[in-house]
């Protein structure tokens, strides 16, 4: 999943975006509202962090607002250093779908991130499933059928993201743009191998279960139990 931070602190939005990258997120990061307003409307971004005040020619607040009014529906959780009701209800009028006061826990932020990312899916819980095959993002444990599978956090990443599109064909770009950061250098060959890498695990060691990750010839890639 791919995360944008738009925070002008350069040490906050350095340890958001370490602490994020280290729980399998790609994250970019900009400094100002400016720069925040062209970046976060680019569609492949799952979630916007976004700092409420902000240099450039507008604040976060505003920023929000132009998101939503340009069609823009990532979900954004809004920071903020100020805690009154007043600030919260401004943010979330603004079209935030959460809001953090600072100082907050690294540990909040990303549980409120993968809220987020939970909440378009049909699934119960920290836990996707397609047919035997179970990730539990809050653990990071993989299971298909009784057997646990380990993962690199790339792998995890991946697979996280097909799992929250099921009989979805994916394309490589898709990949590409929702599971690497901006400044990563990645050919569509690597996709395959990275596919090929899940195929190992996934597939290939249950010999008497349909696989569950296809090829779609010219297109990508799904993820479909039947
Ligand atoms: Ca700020």
């Amino acid at each position: 999943m791919r995360i944008l931070v738009i925070e002008d602190e350069p040490k906050i939005a350095q340890a958001i975006k370490k602490g994020l990258e280290l729980k399998g997120f790609a994250v970019d990061v900009v400094y100002d509202s400016d720069s925040g307003l062209s970046y976060g409307a680019d569609p492949d971004y799952d979630v916007i962090v976004l700092d409420r005040m902000l240099p450039g020619s507008i604040d976060g607040a505003e920023l929000c607002r132009k998101l939503r009014d340009n069609g823009i529906n990532t979900a954004i959780i809004m920071l903020t250093a100020r805690g009154t009701i007043g600030d919260k209800v401004e943010g979330l009028n603004s079209g935030a779908d959460d809001y953090l006061v600072k100082p907050f826990s690294f540990d909040e932020l990303t549980a409120r991130v993968k809220a987020l990312l939970r909440r378009p899916a049909t699934h119960v819980g920290t836990s996707v499933s397609v047919g035997d095959l179970q990730l539990d993002t809050n653990t990071y444990k993989v299971i298909r059928g009784d057997k646990e599978i380990k993962l690199s956090s790339k792998e995890f990443a991946l697979l996280e993201y097909f799992m929250h599109h099921p009989g979805q064909v994916i394309t490589k770009d898709m990949i590409i743009n929702h599971v690497w950061d901006q400044d990563a250098d990645i050919l569509p060959n690597t996709i395959e191998v990275y596919i090929g890498y899940l195929r190992n695990k996934i597939d290939r060691p249950f010999p008497t279960l349909k696989p569950l990750i296809h090829t779609m010839r010219g297109f990508g890639y799904k993820i479909e139990a039947n």
